[in-house]
């Protein structure tokens, strides 16, 4: 069997539902199908539980109007006045959740995020059946909060292995149907509260899936031809990259690139199951293929961190950096979960780069007992990986580097911002 992920943007629209039953129609089965929310609806349904949690009723429910339109917009292009019995399943996930809304909130926020965002992949894999179905891909919905066990932890929910692949076994069975559509991104607890996974979660999903079910391989369907060696968005020269190893790929997303959420690779890579990264604008090109064994990436790959703050701590005491400085740095670092994304020494001096957003404001008070803190705001964090000096000078020239460092495989520079 094999299983095929489609996130938000290949189902943003009716056009973008009717590519995807083409894709669908044109691959082997036996398969289970993984959706995401529609477009940006985990975005909108963030915003209604805002509202809905701060008892802001109102708020929720012209949140929840949009949502609705925006559903019913796709939901017309797709299907004629005659398929209302199709969508029947969908007006109940719409009614249920209209009905959430009009208890009072518990006084847990993650709890209750979970319960209302989920709705998101619920409503968009009801649609994606009931078309596909209408299209003659004959296939059966799959509640993935029955099978995808996890534990309570809401919005990170951590996943029974056991249990789900006992459970998947049960249920993707590939007798009557040979074709499945379930969620991305959610999960259930033993007593079937649902969870989710974290943002962006919904390709963790088809690793578990394929984890659990020893798939041929794993798609993901994406709306760029494959993983690129840059972003287009900053380097519009951006290459594709045919293949990758689970390795290699791993470290391109510590590095922050934003390739393929990174708790992916981690199933496939234990079970040797190939993960495609394919286009779903144009589903004949090859794509980028992530395995075990893979030739060296054979051009430079550019990877641009934005919002990063420079920290540079001496002791207050004059001391060196020494093993009990760095020791306790390192400490009140991993105490405040303030992930390092570059790190330096020197005999004075220990300086990082961080993310901007992340909880800095108390590690900074707890760093000032012993340091001396000093920090450049606003840089950036450029990683070239392969790199050749031909390249760094294009991509460095004009930029005011702080800081550097450079290794045998990556060229690392602190920039100021542009
Ligand atoms: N819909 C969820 C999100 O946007 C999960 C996903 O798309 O992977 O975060
Ligand atoms: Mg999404």
């Amino acid at each position: 069997m094999q299983v095929s992920k489609f996130g938000g943007a290949s189902v943003k629209d009716a056009n973008a539902v009717k590519n995807l039953s083409k894709i669908v129609e044109s691959m082997d089965k036996p398969q289970v199908i993984v959706v995401s929310a529609m477009g940006k609806t985990t975005n909108a349904l963030e915003e209604l539980v805002k509202d809905y949690f701060q008892g802001n009723i109102k708020g929720a429910e012209s949140r929840l109007k949009t949502i609705k339109d925006f559903h019913d917009t796709i939901i017309s292009g797709l299907f004629d006045d005659s398929d209302t019995s199709l969508l029947i399943p969908y007006n109940a996930c719409i009614k249920s959740l209209e009905d959430r809304l009009k208890h009072q909130p518990s006084m847990h926020f993650d709890y209750e995020y979970d319960q209302l965002v989920s709705f998101g992949e619920l409503l968009s894999t009801q649609i994606v059946s009931a078309f596909l179905n209408s299209q003659g891909l004959k296939n059966k919905w799959v509640d993935v909060r029955q099978v995808l066990k996890t534990d309570d932890l809401y919005r990170d929910a951590n996943v029974n292995w056991e249990l789900t692949a006992q459970l998947m076994g049960e249920t993707f069975v590939f007798d009557e149907y040979q074709l499945y559509v379930t969620q991305g991104f959610l999960g259930g607890t033993l007593s079937n509260i649902c969870t989710t996974l974290g943002r962006e979660g919904s390709d963790y999903t088809a690793a578990i899936i394929g984890n659990v079910m020893n798939a041929e391989k794993v798609t993901v369907w994406k709306d760029v031809p494959g993983i690129l060696n840059a972003d287009p968005r900053i380097f519009p020269d951006a290459e594709k990259i045919d293949s990758l190893s689970y390795a290699e790929t791993i470290e391109l997303a510590y590095y922050g690139a934003q390739v393929i959420h990174p708790k992916t690779l981690k199933p496939l890579q234990n079970k040797q199951i190939p993960l495609y990264v394919k286009s779903f604008v144009d589903m004949n090109l090859p794509g980028t293929v992530i395995r075990q064994e893979s030739q060296r990436i054979p051009i430079p790959v550019f990877i641009l961190k934005k919002d990063q703050l420079l920290l540079t701590l001496s002791p207050l005491d004059f001391s060196f950096i020494t093993e009990d400085n760095l020791s306790n740095i390192l400490g009140l670092f991993s105490q405040h979960h303030v992930r390092i994304n570059l790190l330096q020494t020197s005999a004075l001096n220990f300086t990082v780069c961080v993310d901007r957003k992340e909880h800095l404001q108390s590690l900074m008070e707890g760093l000032k007992d012993f340091y001396n803190v000093r920090y450049n705001d606003q840089v950036e964090l450029l990683t070239i990986r392969y790199y050749t000096q031909q390249v760094i000078d294009e991509k460095v020239k004009n930029r005011v580097v702080i800081d550097s460092q450079v290794t045998r495989k990556n060229a690392r520079f602190v920039l100021q911002g542009s």
